[in-house]
């Protein structure tokens, strides 16, 4: 995978248009080289917006994103009454929307952009050609889609057992890794809508952690300060499926040094 060297995307008549290739996805870093030419072809690189829904529950999923470096993506499952709760957190590590099933799949969750910047997309029909023509692509994505769903399964009993200010540290530990930066441009709102609290609470817990240290946040962007002390705040849940990462694919789970 080269380093695009410009924001402007190339385009010519023998393949899609935004034709380049991305950086900063690990799945596509880890693949070889073969597995690389067999998709790069095929990514379009696009830019997500905080906010925007690639799609929704029932949808078909037509296309399969890449985060680039810095851009988290949710999968919420959106209630009856209008909450939304988070249930897996995807970035530079991972990859959303068919990526186990092969062709066209209605999605089950929303994928929503968290936290906004570049993406790289692939219709799901490339990407079964692709998996087919390489089938260490298909290895990778079979052993992501089992780390994801560690992640998933995990969350379901963090959120039963875990008190918020466990979960809270461990999300930050999580989005950090994905942004490899301290500055997580995220409002209090929006990490209460999340976690399916009321803001009141999740302004408390983040006070807290903020008196100890841990954390800052000013202007609607939540500033990491200590590390250490929210991987001492953070739930096993953070290491166990970080763990797993690391077991199943080694290399892939992106790492911050303290
Ligand atoms: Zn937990």
């Amino acid at each position: 995978v080269v380093k695009p060297k410009g924001r402007r995307p190339a385009s010519g008549p023998e393949g899609p248009t935004n034709r380049r290739r991305p950086t900063g996805n690990q799945i596509l870093k880890l693949l070889p080289r073969a597995a690389q030419e067999a998709i790069a072809p095929w990514l379009e690189e696009v830019e997500l917006r905080q906010g925007e829904s690639l799609f929704e529950p029932g949808d078909g999923v037509t296309h399969a994103y890449f985060p680039m470096n810095g851009t988290v993506v949710s999968l919420v499952l959106p209630m009856r009454d209008g909450r939304a709760v988070e249930a897996a957190t995807i970035g530079r590590e991972g990859a959303v929307g068919g990526i186990v099933s092969l062709g066209h799949k209605p999605a089950f969750a929303r994928a929503s952009v968290q936290i906004p910047g570049q993406a790289a997309r692939i219709s799901v029909n490339r990407l079964e050609t692709a998996k087919r023509n390489a089938p260490r692509l298909h290895d990778i994505l079979v052993r992501y889609a089992d780390c994801l769903t560690a992640q998933v399964l995990q969350s379901v009993g963090c959120a039963t057992v875990h008190p918020l200010e466990a979960r809270c540290a461990r999300w930050l530990l999580m989005t950090h890794d994905r942004l490899q930066q301290p500055e997580i441009p995220l409002t209090q709102e929006a990490l209460a809508e999340m976690f399916g609290v009321a803001r009141t609470y999740m302004t408390g817990i983040a006070s807290a952690l903020q008196r100890r240290g841990a954390i800052s946040y000013r202007r609607g962007v939540i500033h990491i300060e200590r590390r250490q002390m929210l991987e001492d705040a953070a739930c096993e849940c953070y290491r166990a499926v970080r763990g797993h990462f690391e077991r199943v694919l080694p290399g892939l789970y992106p790492t911050v040094e303290l």
